[in-house]
C-alpha cells in the first residue's frame, strides 16, 4: 500500500491543490526519508524558489516537477501529503514540509518512516534509482498485450509474483494482483510460463479493468490511505478478494480462501481460479485454511 490507483489518486488531487505555488523554504526534520541528495542542506536549499509544475506518476512513484528539478517521492506504507495554512499546527509525525510563497505549505506525515524522496535535476530521475528498472505503465496506451506477453511470458515464477515485481509491471500491490487474478480467472501459483495465449488476453485485460476502476473509485482505503486532501479512496467496497477471506466468492458462492504465494497474503476462489500446473504440482499444494493473519500481507 498505496498501489497506482492510490498514487494515481494522490497525484491528481495533488495537481489541484500545489501546481502553480512557489516554494519558499523547506524544513527536513526527518533526515533519512531524504535518499537523494546525501546533505540534506542541499536538498532544502535546491528547492528554493522553484515552482512546481505538475505532479507526475512512474509506477507506485510521485514525480513533483519543478522548473529544472523534479522530485522522485514514495509514500510506502502510510506517507501522505496534505496542504495546511502555514498557521495550522504541525501534526506528530511530520517530516518534510515545502513552505509556499503564498503562505500555505505541503506537508509529508509518515508514521512509519519508510516513504523516500530522491531530488534530481529534470530528467536525470529516469537514468536513477528508483525510477531506472521500472517496467510497464499498464495504463498507458504502449501496455498491449503483445508488450506484456513478451515481458511476462517466459518467467518462471508463479504468476502473483510476476505481477507484484515492478520491473515487469509497474503499479500492482497486494490488493490488485489478487484482484485482477480473479477477474481473469488464474490461479495465483499458476507457472507463468505455462500460461496459455487466451490466459495471458484475459490477465491484460483484467489489470488494465481492475486498475482503470480502483482510479475511478478514486482508490481504495485500506488501512490508513487518504488522498491529497484527506479524502477516503472508495474501491474498497468494490473488492471482489482482498480481505474477504471466508466470505462467499461473488460469482460461484464458493468460501474464499486466503494462503501465502511468494510471502505474500493471497485471496482467490478456488473454484473460478482453480490450479492448473502440473499434476504433481497439484498433489505437492496443500492450501492452508488458516492462511495467515489478515492484514500481515499488506506492504508496500
Ligand atoms: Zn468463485
Amino acid at each position: 500500500m498505496p498501489e497506482l490507483p492510490e498514487v494515481e489518486t494522490v497525484r491528481r488531487t495533488l495537481t489541484e491543490l500545489v501546481v502553480g505555488k512557489q516554494i519558499e523554504s523547506v524544513t527536513v526534520s526527518l533526515p533519512r526519508i531524504i535518499q537523494r541528495p546525501d546533505d540534506i542542506r542541499r536538498f532544502e536549499t535546491e528547492l528554493i524558489g522553484h515552482h512546481i509544475q505538475a505532479i507526475g506518476r512512474r509506477g507506485k512513484f510521485l514525480r513533483i516537477i519543478m522548473d529544472g528539478l523534479v522530485l522522485v517521492s514514495h509514500l510506502r506504507m502510510e506517507g501522505r501529503y496534505g496542504v495546511y495554512n502555514r498557521s495550522e499546527p504541525v501534526e506528530k509525525h511530520t517530516h518534510v514540509i515545502f513552505h509556499f510563497t503564498d503562505g500555505t505549505d505541503l506537508r509529508y506525515r509518515d508514521v512509519r518512516q519508510f516513504g523516500t524522496m530522491h531530488l534530481f535535476r529534470a530528467g536525470d530521475e529516469f537514468k536513477n534509482k528508483p525510477l531506472i528498472k521500472l517496467g510497464l505503465e499498464p495504463l498507458e496506451d504502449s501496455f498491449t498485450v503483445e508488450v506484456f506477453r513478451e515481458v511476462i511470458a517466459k518467467r518462471t515464477t508463479k504468476i502473483k509474483p510476476a505481477l507484484l515485481n515492478q520491473e515487469y509491471v509497474v503499479g500492482l500491490g497486494n490488493i490488485y494482483v489478487d484482484e485482477a487474478l480473479f477477474e481473469a480467472r488464474i490461479h495465483p501459483e499458476h507457472p507463468t510460463n505455462t500460461l496459455t495465449e487466451n490466459e495471458l488476453l484475459r490477465l491484460h485485460e483484467a489489470i488494465i479493468n481492475t486498475l482503470t476502476h480502483a482510479v475511478e473509485a478514486g482508490g481504495s482505503s485500506i488501512k490508513s490511505y487518504v488522498n491529497g486532501q484527506g479524502e477516503m479512496g472508495m474501491f474498497q467496497h468494490s473488492l471482489k478478494m482482498y480481505g474477504r477471506k471466508g466470505e462467499s466468492c461473488l460469482e460461484c458462492g464458493h468460501p474464499i480462501e486466503k494462503t501465502v504465494v511468494g510471502g505474500r497474503g493471497t485471496h482467490f476462489c478456488p473454484v473460478c481460479q482453480p490450479f492448473a500446473g502440473t499434476s504433481d504440482d497439484k498433489l505437492k499444494r496443500k492450501i492452508s485454511p488458516r492462511g495467515s493473519n489478515v492484514g500481515s500481507g499488506v506492504k508496500g
